[in-house]
């Protein structure tokens, strides 16, 4: 049952040799394999090169060499280039691209020891949060298949929940990590934007995409964030300043800790069961000396308009690239260069990715740009100075992850804007580039539901601490789905 050990756990059991890193990867490639037809977590499983990886951190291992995570299994989502093995991001465009190197947080997870046994299922270009739109086909629920995952990293999700990898990596443009995380009952962390590379991470919105990690605890997830973050002079963005040890600061008392209540979070778009699972939570964070008080972010609710002109108009820019010209999917015996452009990119993408380039395109056009693209920079710009007043009062936010637990499959696919209402917990973090995670905190009709908690800029170690404090006192991270625990 080595697949109920924590990341954490098998980290150091393969150091006490315990297990080699090859009987590791061997089990849990054969749990992926069995559970494919069931939740479809993967778009690619990489067993070869997964064994070599193995035997060579088992060798690492045995001389005492190797980084923090040498010899343990993990995966990617499918938007993190991988030199040699295909990178798809959910869609037909690049169904058969291979990319020529690996994105920095490749590298990193590789550089630390860590054996990577595939690509994980996604929302096409990572736009939904169903995991409906992937070209590969819906992602399942680990708790009950007929639900979603929650998305765009719903392979991911899946994938730990499943116990298939003790972790996996995954991106956040406006929820993409802490909503699949709360449907799934795992933990996710959204870093502070620029604190992980995006060198090498396929583009969606840039100011807004950033790379985490999900993970069945707070704990976990610090191990693996600590070895993916830091300073990338090839990401013009990412932010020059030392990454602290996150496993350090994780046992902190927190006593004093001021927690500050979303009120714009409670509203009636939140299911009531929901709220108790979440209100219940806080309460645990009083009783371990937390002080709660409730704060009012006034321009938080135009979050999700806000988000629905700035994520498009940056993913218009950004997918203008795939033309069917140097990479992704090429129309056949297109008849001139227009016909190419048109055909390939009308071939290869997907609905939900056609309707956001269309809405961007329109947004930063002649006429349209000062009404709409404009003026949600400026509402954005609000938006962020509300949770820096609010950061003044407070040490950490706290609210719902998501306004209900996993929906049906299929039963928002209809209407995009009902859909789009399922990141209304979470984009404002994004808008902010403010750290962000996740972590359960209990069942609504057996499905799973996430506290949130966001902090200042950079504060990852804080949000970490008050999410390990909490799983101290609580085993909601320790459930697993009864078919795969
Ligand atoms: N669900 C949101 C969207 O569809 C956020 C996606 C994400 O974070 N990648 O755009």
């Amino acid at each position: 049952m080595i697949h109920r050990n924590s990341l954490t756990q098998l980290a150091a059991g393969l150091r006490a040799k315990k297990f080699s890193s090859v009987e590791l990867v061997r089990a849990y490639l054969q749990r992926i394999e069995a559970s494919q037809p069931a939740l479809n977590a993967f778009i690619s499983v990489t067993a070869a090169q997964a064994l070599e990886a193995a035997a060579a951190a088992d060798r690492d291992l045995a001389a005492g060499r190797g980084g923090a995570l040498a010899g343990v299994p993990i995966a990617h989502k499918d938007l993190f280039c991988t030199a040699g093995v295909r990178t798809t991001c959910g869609s037909r465009m690049l169904d058969n691209f291979v990319s020529p190197y690996d994105a920095t947080v490749v590298a990193k997870l590789k550089a630390a020891g860590a054996v990577t046994l595939g690509k994980l299922n996604m929302d096409e270009f990572a736009m939904g949060s169903s995991n409906e739109t992937s070209y590969y086909g819906p992602v399942r629920n680990p708790w009950n298949p007929d639900f979603v995952p929650g998305g765009s990293s719903g392979g991911s999700a899946a994938a730990v929940a499943a116990r298939l990898v003790p972790a996996a990596t995954a991106t956040d443009t406006g929820g993409s990590i802490r909503q699949p995380a709360a449907l799934c009952g795992i933990t996710g962390v959204k870093p502070t934007y620029g604190r992980v590379s995006r060198y090498g991470m396929i583009a969606f919105a840039s100011s807004l995409d950033q790379a985490g990690v999900l993970a069945a605890s707070a704990q976990d997830a610090a191990l693996m964030l600590r070895e993916m973050a830091g300073f990338d002079p090839r990401d013009s963005t990412s932010v020059d300043t030392p990454v602290p040890d996150y496993l350090a600061a994780l046992d902190a008392p927190l006593a004093g800790v001021k927690v500050g209540l979303i009120k714009e979070f409670f509203d009636e778009g939140l299911d009531r069961e929901s709220e108790r699972r979440v209100r219940e939570a806080l309460a645990v964070l009083e009783r371990l000396g937390a002080s709660l008080r409730e704060v009012s972010l006034q321009n938080l609710p135009r979050s999700v308009p806000v988000y629905y002109v700035v994520a498009p108009a940056e993913c218009s820019s950004n997918l203008a690239r795939y033309d069917g010209v140097r990479f992704g999917h090429r129309c056949k015996d297109p008849r001139d260069l227009q016909d190419l452009y048109r055909r390939s990119r009308g071939e290869g993408f997907g609905a939900e990715v056609k309707r956001r380039i269309m809405t961007g395109t329109y947004v930063l056009s002649a006429g349209y740009y000062d009404a709409y693209y404009l003026k949600a920079q400026r509402v954005r710009q609000l938006i962020a100075a509300d949770f820096k007043r609010a950061f003044g009062e407070v040490d950490v936010l706290a609210g719902p992850t998501s306004p209900t637990a996993a929906f049906r499959i299929g039963a928002k696919t209809a209407d995009p804007i009902t859909m789009y209402l399922n990141d209304i917990y979470t984009i404002g973090a994004n808008l902010a580039g403010l750290p962000a995670l996740s972590v359960p905190c209990g069942f609504v009709d057996g499905l799973p539901v996430g506290l949130q908690i966001v902090g200042p800029h950079f504060a990852e170690a804080r949000i970490l601490n008050v999410a390990h404090r909490y799983q101290l006192e609580t085993d909601w991270h320790l459930k697993a789905p009864e078919r795969f625990a």
